[in-house]
C-alpha cells in the first residue's frame, strides 16, 4: 500500500506542476508548441515544479483521513489553505477554483461542511474530483456502496451536486481498481460498470453515457473537451489513460489538451501513478517537485494510519 500511495499522489502532484504554467493554454497554442517536459513559469509565473490547489486540497484530504473522515477537519484544512496558504510550495494561494471557494466562505461564516458545496447544476466544476483521490486508499477494503456513500460526503463539502458525486465515485471506483491489482483497461471497464450498478436510479449517469460506451477510447481528440466541468475533466482523462502507455505518456497528453491543463493532468497523473508505479515516473521530474519530501512523508504518515 505504501507504494501505491505514494505512486498516486506523486503522480497526482507532478502532473499538476506540469499543467500549471499551461493551464487556459489553447490547444491550437500547444499544437504548436507542445508541452513535453516539466517547465516553470507561465501562467501564474511559478518555477518548475509548483504544483497548485488540485495537489494542495489532496493533500489536505490526505492529512485529514490521518484521524479517519472528519468534514469539519477537511474544510479547516481547505481553509487553513485558502486564508494562510498552508499545504502549498510556497506558503503562497495562487488558484483557487469559484465553487470551491464559495463552499469555503460559507463554512467560515459558519454553515455546516456537509451544506457547504454547491448545489445548482452550474455548480458542477471540477474541483472535487481533483481532490478525492485518497478516498481510494481510504476506502479500498470496501464495498461499492459504502465507497459511494462516503465519496459523496466528502465531494459535497465543496461540490454537492449529482454529477459531480458520480464523477467523483467512478473515480475512486476505478482507482481501488487499480490499487487492488487490476490491469487498466479492467479497472475502467469495472469503476464505470460499478457506477452503472450504484446509480441505476439516477437519471444524471446519462450525462456518463459517453464512458460507457465501449468504443469511447476511440473518441477523435477533437471531440474531448479539456474545460473544468467536472463530466469533461473525468472523460478527458480516462481516454488519456486509455490511449497511452505510459505515466509519461498519459499525463503529457492530458496536459497537452490545454484549457484546465493542470486539472486534467493531475486527474489523469493519479490513476496513471497508481498504475504505473512510482518508479515509472520520471526520476527528472520527481527530483525538481515541490517540498518532494514533504508530500512523501505525508504519504507514508497516512499509510501508517490506516493499517
Ligand atoms: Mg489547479
Amino acid at each position: 500500500m505504501k507504494n501505491k500511495v505514494r505512486a498516486g499522489i506523486l503522480g497526482h502532484a507532478i502532473a499538476d506542476s506540469i499543467g500549471v504554467p499551461v493551464e487556459f493554454k489553447s490547444r491550437d497554442e500547444l499544437n504548436k508548441n507542445p508541452v513535453l517536459d516539466m517547465i516553470g513559469f507561465g501562467t501564474y509565473n511559478q518555477p518548475e515544479g509548483t504544483w497548485s490547489d488540485d495537489t494542495t486540497m489532496t493533500l489536505c484530504l490526505l492529512d485529514s483521513l490521518k484521524k479517519g473522515v472528519d468534514y469539519r477537519d477537511i474544510m479547516d484544512k481547505f481553509s487553513d489553505w485558502f486564508n494562510n496558504g498552508a499545504y502549498t510550495p510556497y506558503n503562497e494561494t495562487f488558484d483557487v477554483g469559484n465553487g470551491t471557494q464559495r463552499a469555503i466562505i460559507r463554512y467560515i461564516n459558519g454553515s455546516h461542511p456537509l451544506d457547504c458545496g454547491g448545489i445548482k447544476e452550474n455548480d458542477n466544476g471540477n474541483g472535487a474530483l481533483m481532490r478525492i483521490l485518497p478516498m481510494a486508499f481510504y476506502l479500498v477494503d470496501n464495498t461499492p456502496i459504502e465507497i459511494a456513500r462516503e465519496v459523496t460526503k466528502v465531494a459535497s463539502l465543496t461540490h454537492n451536486h449529482i454529477r459531480s458525486h458520480i464523477a467523483c465515485v467512478i473515480y475512486v471506483f476505478i482507482a481501488v481498481c487499480l490499487i487492488r491489482g487490476l490491469k487498466l483497461g479492467d479497472a475502467i471497464d469495472t469503476g464505470v460498470k460499478e457506477a452503472l450498478v450504484v446509480y441505476k436510479e439516477e437519471k444524471e449517469l446519462t450525462k456518463y453515457d459517453r464512458l460507457v460506451s465501449p468504443d469511447f477510447k476511440n473518441t477523435k481528440r477533437e471531440n474531448i473537451d479539456s474545460s473544468g466541468y467536472v463530466v469533461s475533466t473525468l472523460e478527458a482523462a480516462i481516454w488519456c489513460l486509455l490511449n497511452t502507455g505510459s505515466y509519461e505518456e498519459a499525463i503529457l497528453k492530458a496536459v497537452n489538451l490545454g484549457d484546465d491543463a493542470d486539472t486534467v493532468g493531475a486527474v489523469t497523473g493519479g490513476l496513471a501513478g497508481i498504475f504505473y508505479g512510482a518508479e515509472s515516473i520520471p526520476e527528472k521530474w520527481t527530483n525538481k517537485l515541490a517540498r518532494k519530501e514533504y508530500i512523501i512523508n505525508l504519504c507514508d504518515e497516512f499509510t501508517e494510519s490506516i493499517k
